[in-house]
């Protein structure tokens, strides 16, 4: 729960698996492959954060704020609360550059 920054209760309602392994996943618990995605959608406050230069950080967190952007860690997060990957593998591949939502708002924007 630190590692993600949580404190407790963030990830209520998901369903969360870990692989035990056998030797068709050379004991991994892992099986192909999923893509996690972040698609931000400019609106008015992008553009001018923009025009303005602003830095990568203050664009992502304006994305967040004013368009409901749901960043790739937050994306990975919701894939493991379907038990389509793991918390671990999250962590492992993912950067983690703001603190996530908690997982019923990362769910609200991305329609369940
Ligand atoms: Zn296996």
């Amino acid at each position: 729960m630190k590692l993600l920054g949580y404190t407790g209760g963030e990830l209520s309602g998901g369903t969360f698996y870990k692989g035990e392994g056998c030797s068709s996943c050379r004991q991994t618990g892992y099986t192909g492959r999923t893509a996690v995605h972040e698609m931000l959608l400019p609106d008015e406050h992008v553009r001018d954060a923009v025009l303005k230069n602003e830095t990568t950080h203050v664009l992502r967190k304006i994305s967040i704020e004013s368009t409901g952007l749901v960043t790739l860690f937050e994306n990975g997060i919701y894939k493991a609360s379907k038990g389509i990957t793991t918390i671990e593998e999250v962590l492992r591949c993912l950067p983690r550059l703001v603190p996530p939502r908690p997982l019923a708002e990362i769910k609200r924007l991305l329609g369940g």
